[in-house]
């Protein structure tokens, strides 16, 4: 008996096993079969949530994120690192805008502004520098006087060939032009000259290559004593430019 009544009482706890086995699974899709219903009401009505989400996720990051994109549009570009060591440019700032705004006339007929390159610091030969504006151009084309002033030297040199000194009127400078084909017909010693005159021609006199003419053109500032053949360059590119 004592065996049958173990199995008498374990009868019902056999039973409530299932039983409970049931109510857990009947839980669990209960739980499932919710999950899926809110899944669906979402996916059918996400306005509702979304309304809410919104304004939460978006409103700040958006405005913080435009501003800085528009006021970082173009980077500026690096200028490409100078070829030869920069002089010191600004010792003749001055000097450069006073001459700026004389607007001196290219010393070229024809050439433009934007045909002007910066030949100032390369260097001729080994330890020279060529403190001058190189202006390319056929043989034969007129070259200009830049500003006022008069005719301090024509001058014939082994390095510049036919070449004219000019003092501009306050003769604190002296403009130089080498390499010249010839002179202008009648250009004398100390004869005053008006911008733009045609004061000679470029030409290969002196050392410039036979195949390439040009103006050598160059401006330095003369100390006190005002002589034609010294003083301190002044990069003309920086001037005409
Ligand atoms: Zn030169």
């Amino acid at each position: 008996m004592t065996p049958q009544k173990a199995q008498t009482t374990q009868t019902p706890a056999k039973a409530s096993k299932p039983a409970a086995s049931w109510l857990v699974f009947a839980t669990a899709i209960g739980f499932l079969g919710g999950m899926l219903v809110m899944a669906a009401l979402v996916t059918i009505f996400p306005s509702g949530v979304a309304a809410v989400a919104e304004p939460l996720i978006q409103a700040a990051p958006r405005k913080v994120e435009v501003k800085p994109t528009r006021k970082e549009e173009p980077p500026p570009v690096a200028p490409p690192p100078p070829a030869v060591v920069a002089p010191p440019a600004t010792a003749f700032g001055v000097e450069v805008e006073m001459l700026r705004r004389r607007a001196l006339t290219l010393p070229v007929q024809g050439i433009e502004r934007e045909d002007l390159r910066d030949t100032f610091n390369e260097m001729r030969g080994s330890s020279r520098r060529h403190e001058a504006l190189d202006v390319l151009a056929p043989r034969n084309t007129p070259v200009l006087a830049v500003e006022d002033g008069t005719i301090a030297k024509l001058f014939l040199s082994d390095a510049g060939g036919v070449t004219i000194y000019q003092f501009d009127p306050s003769e604190t400078f002296c403009y130089y032009y080498a390499h010249l084909e010839r002179y202008a017909d009648g250009l004398k010693d100390g004869a005053t000259i008006k911008r733009g005159q045609v004061i000679g021609y470029v030409g290969t006199t002196g050392n410039a290559p036979r195949d390439t003419p040009h103006l050598h053109f160059s401006i330095f500032k003369m100390a006190e004593d005002k002589r034609w053949w010294q003083g301190t360059a002044i990069d003309p590119y920086s001037v005409l430019r």
